[in-house]
Order: C-alpha cells, then sequence, then structure tokens
C-alpha cells in the first residue's frame, strides 16, 4: 500500500535566520519589496526541495507567512481594521502595519499594530485580528494560491494550508466600541473562503489543509457545532477539493464525535498531545475519511521513539483495512522546531547530538515511519538506528543523578511551607527591613545599554578578558545601584547587565543543560528565540547570583538590595524539556537548584529575593480538566524554590504578560510576601481579581507600562495608585513599574522611576 508523508508545517525562517534578515532588511529601507519577495520565493522553494528530498510525498504551501499566518489569514479575508486603511493594502504597507504598528512623519501616519497574543500554550505569538461590526469582508490576497502555483510549478504534490474560518474568527477579538462577537460574522466570512478555495481548485489543488486549532479547546457544543457545520457545508460546495481538517495541541476529546462528522475528508489527529483521542477516533471517524496520523512531535526536540510511534500507526493502519487513506504526519506544523541539526555537528557532542532531531531530521522520522509500513524491511537500517540512539539517551550516565533523584523523591511536606504563616512573617520582616509605607521599588533589570551588550558579546568572542568584564560589570552595579539610592528607591536591585534573558543565565550555570548553536525557533514576527535544551537531572554545582549580589548589596549600605532569580517554571517553559520523565519532576529539580541558591542569598546578607514567575500563566495546559494538576506542582516548585529562608526573609515574585485572573487562587498559594504584577494595561482586571478573590499579601500592581519609551507623569500614576488604593490595605501595597527595564534608555528610565518615586512620597505624606 502507499502511504502518505508530509507535514502540517515547515519553520519560516530558514537554516541561519534568512528571512528574518530580509524582513528586516526590507523594514530597514536596504531591500525593496521585490527583493523581499523573490528571497522568500528562494526560501520556499529551498524548504520544498529538502522536504522532498528527505522523504516527503506531499509538502505544505502557503504555511510561509512574512510575519504570522493568522495575520495572513485575516489580511487575505479583507480583515483590515480602518486605521490601516488609508495605507497601501496591495502592497505589504498595510500589512506590515498591521503587524508591527507605522510611524512615519512624511506620511502623516502613527497607527499601532494589532494586539499581540500567545498561539495556544506554545511561545509562539499571532497578531490578533479584529472584527468590526459591520465587518465587510473581501478576498484581497492571492498568497495562498500563488504559492500553490509556485510549488506545483517546481513539480511537488503540494497541498495549501488556510487557517479555518471558525478558528479564524475565534481567535479575533470585537474592535474597540463593537458590539457584535467575531463569530457573529461567520456568514459573512464565508464567501470569501469559497471564493479563495474555488481559485485552489481551478488551479487544481486535491487536498486542503484547513487548520482549525480551536478544536483541541474545551468548547460549548451547542454553539459550535452550528457553527462549523455551516462553515463546512458551505466549503463543501466548493467542486473537486478535499479537506484534511487539523487541530493540534491537545486532544480533541468531546469535540471528536461531531467534528469526524462534519464533511471534510480527512481528519488529523496530534497523537502526541492527544493520543487519548485515538481509540475513540477509530471507531468514530468514518472509513472513507482519511487520517492523518500525527506521529512526531513538531513541539519538541527530541528524536521520536520510532519502534512505539510505529505500533501506533500499524494499529491505525489495520483499523482502517486500506478502506480510507492513512497518512504518517507532524503533530503539529514543525514551526516551533528549529530548522535542522547540521549546524550542531562539531557544536553539541555526537552523544548529545544523537538525541536530537530538528525540524529537518522530523521530516526523515515521517518518511521512514511511512516507508516501514509501506514496504516492512526496507527501513530496518534507519530503525535500528533509532533503537539504538534511545538506548544510548536511555542509558547515559549524563543524565541521571541518583543523588538529584532522590533529594527529590525523599523531601517532605515542610520542604514546601515556610516557616510561619505570612502574618507572622509580616511583623518580622517589617521590623528587620525598616521600609516606610509605599515601599518603591523596579522588577530588576535597567537599560541594557549599546555598551552593556558589546562588552557581553566581547567577553563571549575572547576579546574581553574574564576580569575586565566583571570589573566592567561591577561598575555598571555600583552606578545603578547609586543612581537608585539617589532616586529614593527604598528596595533596589542590581540591575541584571550580566544577563541577556531570563533563563540563559541560569542554564548556563546548571547542570543538565546545553545549549545549541542555530536552534532559533520564532516567537513573534521576525524575533526568534533560542531555547536551552534540559537534557538531564539538574543541579546547581555553585552558587549563581550569590558574589553579584553581595557586591550590590556592599555598595548600598542603608538600603535592601533585591536577589534576583527565575523561577522554575519559567526557566522549564522557555526551554525544550526532556520527554523522559513528568515535566513536573524536571521542574522540582530545577526548584531544588533555586532553593538553593536562595538559601546561599540569605546566608549572604540578602534580606530580598525575588523570583520571577511571569510564564507560570502560559504553562497552563489547554483544557480545563488539566489545569488542577498542572497548578498543583507549578505552586509546589515555586513554593520548594523559595520556602528554604527564614521569617525574616521577604520572598518577591513577579507576573506579566498574561491575564492571571483565572489562576489568581494558585497566585496566592504561592505564598509570597509580595507580588508585583503587570497591570498598567488592564487596570480593572486586575482590580477585579483582587476583589473577587481577596489577597491578603503584599502587592505592587505596576504603575505604568514599560513597554513604550512614553514617560508617564506623576499625575497619571497618581491617580492610577489612588485608584489601587481602595482595593489595597494602604500598608500592603508597594509602588513599581510594570516589568523589567532592560529595553528601555536611560534617560526616559531615571525620569519614569523620579516621578513613581514622587508618587509614593506625595501618597506617604497624606496617608
Ligand atoms: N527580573 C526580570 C527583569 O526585570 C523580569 C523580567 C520579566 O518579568 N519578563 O528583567
Ligand atoms: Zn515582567
Amino acid at each position: 500500500m502507499s502511504i502518505k508523508s508530509t507535514i502540517l508545517g515547515f519553520p519560516r525562517m530558514g537554516s541561519d535566520r534568512q528571512l528574518k534578515k530580509l524582513v528586516e532588511a526590507f523594514w530597514a529601507g536596504k531591500a525593496t519589496e521585490q527583493e523581499l519577495a523573490e528571497g522568500s520565493r528562494a526560501l520556499r522553494a529551498e524548504h520544498w526541495a529538502l522536504q522532498a528530498a528527505r522523504g516527503l510525498t506531499e509538502v505544505p504551501v502557503s504555511d510561509f507567512s512574512y510575519y504570522d499566518h493568522v495575520l495572513d489569514a485575516a489580511f487575505a479575508a479583507g480583515i483590515v481594521p480602518e486605521r490601516y486603511q488609508q495605507l497601501d493594502a496591495a502592497g505589504v504597507q498595510a500589512y506590515f502595519a498591521m503587524a508591527r504598528g507605522l510611524q512615519d512623519k512624511a506620511i502623516g501616519v502613527d497607527v499601532p499594530s494589532l494586539e499581540m497574543k500567545k498561539w495556544f500554550d506554545t511561545n509562539y505569538h499571532y497578531m490578533v485580528p479584529e472584527i468590526a461590526d459591520g465587518q465587510r469582508f473581501a478576498l484581497s490576497s492571492t498568497k495562498v494560491v500563488d504559492e500553490y502555483n509556485e510549488a506545483k510549478a517546481l513539480g511537488y504534490a503540494a497541498r495549501p494550508v488556510v487557517l479555518g474560518p471558525v478558528s479564524l474568527l475565534a481567535l479575533s477579538k470585537p474592535a474597540k466600541g463593537a458590539s457584535s462577537k467575531p463569530l457573529d460574522h461567520l456568514a459573512g466570512l464565508l464567501p470569501v473562503y469559497v471564493e479563495l478555495l474555488g481559485k485552489l481548485a481551478a488551479a487544481g489543488a486535491e487536498w486542503v489543509q484547513v487548520d482549525e486549532p480551536i478544536l483541541a479547546l474545551d468548547l460549548d457544543a451547542a454553539v459550535y457545532r452550528p457553527l462549523f457545520e455551516q462553515a463546512y457545508g458551505a466549503l463543501a460546495q466548493v467542486a473537486g477539493l478535499k479537506y484534511l481538517l487539523t487541530s493540534y495541541f491537545d486532544r480533541l476529546g468531546d469535540n471528536l464525535a461531531w467534528a469526524a462528522a462534519l464533511p471534510v475528508h480527512g481528519l488529523h489527529l496530534d497523537l502526541v498531545r492527544g493520543g487519548a483521542d485515538l481509540d475513540a477516533a477509530l471507531e468514530t471517524i468514518p472509513a472513507d475519511k482519511a487520517i492523518s496520523a500525527g506521529l512526531i512531535n513538531g513541539r519538541n526536540i527530541w528524536k521520536a521513539d520510532l519502534g512505539k510511534q510505529l505500533a501506533v500507526l500499524r494499529r491505525i493502519v489495520d483499523a482502517r483495512k486500506g478502506a480510507a487513506p492513512v497518512w504518517v504526519s507532524s503533530s503539529c506544523s514543525l514551526l516551533h522546531s528549529p530548522h535542522s541539526l547540521r549546524p550542531e555537528a562539531g557544536h553539541l557532542d555526537e552523544e548529545t547530538l544523537g538525541w536530537l532531531s530538528f525540524a529537518e531530521e522530523k521530516i526523515e522520522e515521517v518518511a521512514v515511519l511511512a516507508a516501514a509500513v509501506a514496504n516492512p524491511g526496507s527501513v530496518q537500517a534507519q530503525l535500528d538506528d533509532n533503537a539504538a540512539k534511545a538506548a544510548s539517551r536511555r542509558q547515559s550516565a549524563r543524565i541521571t543523578r541518583p543523588e538529584v533523584q532522590q533529594r527529590l523523591a525523599g523531601l517532605d511536606r515542610s520542604a514546601y511551607e515556610r516557616k510561619a504563616p505570612f502574618a507572622q512573617r509580616q511583623a518580622v520582616q517589617r521590623a528587620a527591613l525598616q521600609l516606610p509605607l509605599f515601599p518603591t521599588t523596579t522588577i530588576g533589570s535597567f537599560p541594557q545599554t549599546a555598551e552593556v551588550r558589546k562588552a557581553r558579546a566581547q567577553f563571549r568572542k575572547g576579546a574581553l578578558g574574564k576580569d575586565e568584564y566583571l570589573k566592567f560589570l561591577d561598575d555598571e552595579t555600583r552606578k545603578c545601584i547609586e543612581w537608585q539610592d539617589q532616586a529614593g528607591l527604598d528596595v533596589l536591585v542590581h540591575g541584571e547587565f550580566e544577563r541577556t534573558d531570563m533563563v540563559e543565565f541560569f542554564g548556563e550555570h546548571l547542570e543538565g543543560f546545553v545549549f545549541t548553536k542555530k536552534g532559533w525557533v520564532q516567537s513573534y514576527g521576525s524575533r526568534c528565540v533560542k531555547p536551552p535544551v534540559i537534557y538531564g537531572d539538574v543541579s546547581r554545582p555553585h552558587a549563581m547570583t550569590v558574589d553579584v549580589a553581595r557586591f550590590a548589596q556592599s555598595c548600598s549600605p542603608n538600603k535592601p538590595v533585591k536577589g534576583m532569580l527565575t523561577g522554575p517554571v519559567t526557566i522549564l517553559q522557555w526551554s525544550f524539556v526532556r520527554d523522559d520523565q513528568p515535566r513536573s519532576k524536571t521542574a522540582g529539580q530545577i526548584a531544588l537548584a533555586i532553593r538553593d541558591e536562595v538559601v546561599d542569598l540569605e546566608a549572604a546578607g540578602i534580606r530580598v529575593i525575588q523570583v520571577d514567575e511571569p510564564a507560570i500563566r502560559e504553562g497552563l495546559p489547554l483544557r480545563k480538566a488539566d489545569y488542577a494538576a498542572y497548578l498543583e506542582w507549578s505552586v509546589d516548585v515555586f513554593r520548594l524554590a523559595t520556602t528554604g529562608v527564614g521569617n525574616a526573609t521577604q520572598i518577591h515574585t513577579h507576573f506579566c504578560y498574561s491575564d492571571f485572573n483565572e489562576i489568581f487562587t494558585a497566585i496566592k498559594s504561592l505564598d509570597a510576601d509580595v507580588i508585583t504584577i503587570e497591570n498598567s494595561k488592564s487596570d480593572l482586571k486586575l482590580l477585579g481579581a483582587l476583589e473577587a478573590h481577596g489577597y491578603a499579601a503584599e502587592i505592587g500592581p505596576g504603575l505604568y507600562d514599560i513597554h513604550s519609551p512614553r514617560v508617564p507623569s506623576v499625575e497619571e500614576m497618581a491617580a492610577r495608585f489612588a485608584a489601587l488604593q481602595k482595593y489595597i490595605p494602604a500598608e500592603n501595597l508597594w509602588a513599581n513599574p510594570d516589568c523589567g527595564l532592560k529595553t528601555r534608555g536611560w534617560p526616559e528610565v531615571r525620569q519614569a522611576l523620579e516621578n513613581l518615586v514622587a508618587v509614593a512620597v506625595a501618597a506617604r505624606r497624606s496617608a
């Protein structure tokens, strides 16, 4: 039998982030629109060629995007808010203005971008379309058809990918002032899809992949089933096309029964994260529909266990008895995987290399699985090699540290508890710290100036010696502390000049982590991140921040300096995590390392310690039924990290990037002494949560948005601060910005913080 091998999408950036460079050159006026288009075309051709060469029988097309696929889908349907309509819609000006805003005095334009939001529980971010009352839709781009034609002309069996109409609207938000909901507009949107799909049919497409990732969420069937039936009933009118309906990142669960009955020709199953669907899927999916088996994990970097996945594939093939096609595919788009392992040869050791699989290698895994079923025996060597590598990983002495495993397993509940309840700790800390009412502080980082970045880069290249670099950091830290002191801040920070981001610094100091050379994945637009790889048991061979903190404290004889650490959940969330033990266990190991650091900081005389967990919300599972289990262990590991100290040591934590209301109860159970939390962009939301759930400990809702160079005035922050006092008892309220200041420049930081201190000082006077 023949079996199709394919993937749901390929990373767009290129092996050397060519797309990033191309797009950024275009933005900077250093490349023309034509150069952008041609460079992108070449990149697509290269990516199809490598997919075919590595064994795919069908390649996805229009998975490519200049910026974001949700933006592409909105743009193609003519969902262009009013404020961009003055711009050139045919060219890319309006498109990029929606992506990143446009400020151009010459043409008198100053428009902000669309809102950016996390793509499900990944670290990719999409642009949120806005749907107005009376929204009109019109097919405004033929990107999908053009890219299909491009692939076809090059001789590939190509399957266009489109974001499905229901998900497109469900991921949108109402335009400002709109009273209608995006999903109310489905009937208006469908003709655009029908027109586009008609063009694809006319161009010769056979299968079209329609992504409806919202099917992995809890959906109210009474609402969504009719919407899906309406949408796919309309799409079914287009003659000559077959639809592969996909969802990913979780099980279809309750949605499976009705999704399987939609008038589509195939269903994709994410069998990595949604394996629980399989039995029901084999019973429910009608015999004439194709099953696309998502067997290769698109979201991690480990070699698949091909033996195990082959058994799953065989089960599907046997169950379908040849009645309808079975495809082998990736669990989701490979957008979330780095491009290729090739640049890692010579950078990573042979053994580690043997455990990994990036997008290019994942394609080979797909092809091997398909071949193993189509021609049993034809890929025995590859299967044997895969099994050998898996065995090497299981048996490697580098992975397991018995002392770490035993320590974690041997903990009793007291390791997760402070020595006294908050009220008692608060009294002790007040006596010890002697802070004024409304203490002022910052979240940790100060501007990462060109000078700071240059010194770090030179140190890494070896152009700056270690001693000189450390001296440079000390000087920056001292200046930063002195400035904070003079500005009147109460709890100071060292400024984080030694760190690029929140995870890398810790990963570099902990055992169990490796760093790739080119393991980039797209985070949003042209921005890529290179997450560290956690391959083994995590331990802390030596203290990581104690020297820096001790030095910073020595520069501030009178005021406490906060120790600054990243929490276990955030380190986990922003890394590629080993898949051979539960995430909770890996998080527990990181927590132990952080706990030791916290205790060492305390012993070094640091009396305030902040453990940041901005990513705790993003780790939340997609399905509500799974929330409790996640929250239980994520709260536990934070507590494990922070409860080793005495009552007088004040533990802070910090949250930003998302809406925390849903997990506010969990945030309370972290039992931190002080939380600082992003607030300035959504005043009411946080206060609503405080009101609904109550909050007894100390809290500093951010007084201004640090994402903009704009300096907030005393008046506006004072107004916000006064509003906060209605919800938070004065003795528990802190004054601080929303988040760290590393992306800002010193001039605006100075002004903004001086204003912030003025607000607190004035509030003290009138209290
Ligand atoms: N301490 C970190 C900083 O100030 C926190 C960053 C964050 O919350 N994203 O940069
Ligand atoms: Zn933050």
